[in-house]
């Protein structure tokens, strides 16, 4: 199955599109024609564990990679030494039609561990598959949780390197001191003097500059990234929507065949999209509800079809969903325009230029028979944060509590009484500070470190710590360097000369 760019120009193959990222023409790779899983294979991966339903939808989509190369990316990147959970994506019920499941059990404690466990195994064996003799340097621009994801997901990767950037001044002490007490012998990390758009700025311009790659690749490197857009990015997160449904099956949760709504906290687009493709791919998903904060242009979009950015940028509790610009969504557009990659280009023109696009009436009755959306306050977050852990128990992070938020206006709404699943995307912990405070109200947190925080949230849930987060407070600093924002490319020139 080949893999053609949303702007018209390809096809190659998946090793290929993981390698280079974004299409050379600017677009997103996407599959040529959609995989269809048979009705036989769902039944048989019932009596699967993660690893092995992994193996049978990633074969489906990377069918360039042979079994035996994939099962053992797969073993690799899910496993009991970075996973704390062994169900790896594990279900847990709240009550009879509504469950969440957890994707934080990995090294990092929230969802991008998914993906960015396994991309980095992906890409040696993509280096090799298409005569790459270049060392791949990814480079990374973080405003908090993608920078440590990627950063745990490529240490010590052969053919491999990478250089994260994080603003000084914008992230969480927690976030922070996971990357500069990085280890690994590939990796380097360095905070830039400003705030999160110097860093991707920066980040952008080394990208772009064509003699700067020349000089790298008379030297053995080529760049490379991996954010979100990138299709191994998203393959890997197909997997855990049919680990649900499996496990909603084995529960007796629902019956074969069952519709099942996912309700999933939305940013970028990715996790939702990859949701579209286990729909396409047929696993019999009913409603696919996208929830949004206050950033709610996807909310706005799904209403009336027009993607419109030139609004106000709030910071909210969910900050990992705080985007204005969701590049996902020009694949979903591709495949529902019936792959018209003239009118994709033409959008994301309109997107750059005017800061809107209206994708017209046709279009929207496919999006809306595909998906619901909704957006939540930070104080409706908070509440719900609230009313969960004091109904069930149950302990959930912010933007978790978005989309519990979100599926209560659905229902109330529609009446929808479909069983559904909420998409977890991080540990209560990673955002302890809002979560105390929506447990405890705000004086509960003043003057309190993060680290008090961490202890607070476990005493009051009766939960513990996640390894990677207990203990951050003593590791060494192995990664001291502020840089100046017009000085990124000379530190990455510096780093790869080690
Ligand atoms: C990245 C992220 C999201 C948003 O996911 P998208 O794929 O960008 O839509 C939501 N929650 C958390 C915790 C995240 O880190």
């Amino acid at each position: 199955m080949d893999y053609i760019s949303t702007r018209g120009t390809g096809a190659v193959s998946s090793a290929e599109a993981i390698k280079t990222g974004i299409a050379p023409d600017g677009g997103l790779f996407v599959p040529e024609s959609l995989p269809k899983i048979s009705d036989s294979l769902l039944r048989e991966m019932k009596s699967m564990n993660y690893q092995g339903r992994a193996v049978e939808i990633l074969s489906l989509f990377l069918t360039d990679f042979t079994r035996e190369e994939i099962k053992s990316c797969v073993e690799q990147a899910y496993n009991s030494e970075s996973f704390e959970d062994p169900g790896i994506a594990p279900l847990k019920k709240l009550s009879k039609t509504l469950y969440v499941q957890e994707l934080w059990h990995g090294p990092t404690s929230a969802f991008k561990d998914m993906a960015l466990q396994i991309m980095p195994r992906f890409l040696p064996l993509a280096i090799a598959k298409t005569g790459e003799k270049n060392e791949i340097v990814i480079l990374v621009a973080t405003s908090g949780d993608t920078g440590k994801a990627a950063l745990e997901g490529f240490k010590d990767v052969a053919g491999t390197r990478i250089m994260v950037f994080f603003p000084d001044q914008g992230v969480s002490e927690v976030q922070r001191l996971q990357m500069v007490t990085q280890e690994g012998h590939n990796v380097g990390v360095a905070a830039v003097k400003g705030n999160f758009d110097d860093a991707q700025n920066g980040v952008k311009a080394i990208f772009a500059n064509k003699e700067l790659a020349q000089e790298l690749e008379s030297k053995g490197f080529k760049f490379s990234s991996a954010n979100s857009i990138n299709w191994g990015r998203l393959a890997p997160q197909i997997v855990y929507y049919f680990s649900a449904y499996l496990d909603l099956l084995n529960d007796r949760a629902i019956s074969p065949e069952e519709p099942v709504n996912f309700v999933v906290p939305t940013g970028n687009f990715g996790n939702i999209l990859a949701a579209y493709y286990a729909k396409e791919a047929g696993l019999p998903i009913g409603k696919l509800i996208c929830a949004s904060n206050k950033n709610k242009v996807l909310t706005d979009f799904i209403r009336d079809g027009k993607y419109d950015r030139a609004r106000q940028f709030h910071k909210t509790a969910s900050p990992s969903m705080d985007i204005l610009i969701s590049s996902n969504l020009e694949r979903l557009l591709f495949h529902l325009s019936g792959n018209n990659s003239l009118a994709v280009t033409e959008w994301m023109k309109e997107l750059t230029e005017q800061g809107h696009y209206n994708v017209g009436a046709d279009i929207l009755v496919k999006i809306q028979q595909l998906f619901w959306s909704e957006s939540a306050s930070d104080q409706e977050t908070m509440s719900a944060i609230k009313e969960v852990f004091q109904e069930t128990g149950y302990l959930i992070d912010t933007h978790t509590g978005v989309a519990l938020n979100v599926y209560k206006k659905y229902q109330s709404a529609t009446g929808d009484l479909t069983p559904a699943v909420i998409l977890s995307t991080a540990s209560p912990y990673k955002f302890n500070s809002s979560v105390v405070e929506s447990l405890l109200g705000p004086e509960s947190v003043e003057g309190k470190s993060e680290f008090e925080l961490l202890e607070i949230l476990s005493r009051e849930s009766n939960t513990n710590i996640p390894k990677n987060l207990k203990g951050l407070d003593k590791k060494p600093l192995l990664h001291r360097q502020v840089v100046e924002k017009e000085d990124l490319t000379r530190v990455v020139k510096k780093f790869l000369e080690k």
